[in-house]
């Protein structure tokens, strides 16, 4: 009796704080991408200053009572707030099950943005390597690759459909591996120069600690990381 009254207590008073600090947001459009569990979000968020992006950025999104999940912005407009982000459902979780629930024209509430403090190097060759959850990383980094040229990517979707769509719709520099094996024997084929060539991992803890653990034998160390989920 008495541990409920202090949990009903505590979430009484988070939901105070939440109330404080949530901004918010609409859905503009909602997307999901065929024979997959991604689903694109178009997002107008008036309250977010897009201008100082010169970093991969990410959104922490209420999906729950009291529960936020970080996802990637992509594609953004810094003079009408817009921007995207792709999610990866095809698991459960608040994040995912929020995610599948959205309609266009829904208000959406997020905590903040901040960095990822990854940044594209300012010269030599860019590759963003990751897993569907990474998706939206890769598309920014992308974004801030200039000249685009620079930038080669790999993702892991084991549907060949997906993959197709996804070069289609949002960058034909994203090669569709459909494992991680695959993916280490497209990476030795490469040859990427070890003096100019960067890396950044994003994704899957174990995915990205196995491919940094490949790069190095290689002979890179030009590597940022940046794990999300176990
Ligand atoms: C900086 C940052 C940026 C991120 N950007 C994105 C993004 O743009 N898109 C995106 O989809 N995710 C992104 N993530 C991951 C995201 O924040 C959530 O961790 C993820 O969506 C899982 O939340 P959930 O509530 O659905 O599942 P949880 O309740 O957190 O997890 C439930 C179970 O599902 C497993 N799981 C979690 N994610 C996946 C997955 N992708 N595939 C298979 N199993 C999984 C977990 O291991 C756990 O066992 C980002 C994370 C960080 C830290």
């Amino acid at each position: 009796m008495e541990i409920s009254f202090i949990k009903q207590l505590k979430n009484k008073a988070g939901r105070l704080i939440e109330n404080q600090l949530l901004k918010t947001g609409r859905v503009n459009d909602v997307r999901n991408l065929e024979s997959s569990g991604l689903i694109e979000l178009e997002v107008h968020l008036p309250h977010i200053n897009m201008h100082n992006w010169n970093q991969v950025p990410y959104i922490k999104f209420r999906v729950d009572d009291l529960s936020f999940r970080d996802y990637t912005p992509f594609g953004w407009d810094a003079e009408t707030s817009t921007c995207s982000v792709i999610i990866d459902s095809d698991h459960q979780g608040p994040g995912s099950q929020w995610a599948k629930n959205l309609q266009t024209g829904d208000t959406i509430y997020y905590i903040g943005t901040d960095s990822t403090r990854q940044s594209p190097h300012p010269t030599d060759f860019v590759v963003g390597l990751g897993d569907a959850s990474g998706i939206g990383h890769l598309l920014a980094l992308q974004q801030l690759t200039v000249p685009v040229s620079r930038f080669e990517s790999a993702v892991v979707i084991d549907s060949s459909e997906t993959g197709q769509l996804l070069q289609e719709n949002y960058s034909p520099a994203l090669n569709i591996m459909s494992s991680i094996e695959e993916l280490a024997g497209w990476l030795v084929k490469q040859g990427y120069c070890t003096a100019h060539t960067w890396f950044y991992l994003i994704g899957n803890n174990q995915m990205v600690v196995a491919l940094r653990k490949q790069l190095k034998s290689m002979g890179h160390s030009h590597i940022q990381v940046k794990g999300f989920w176990n």
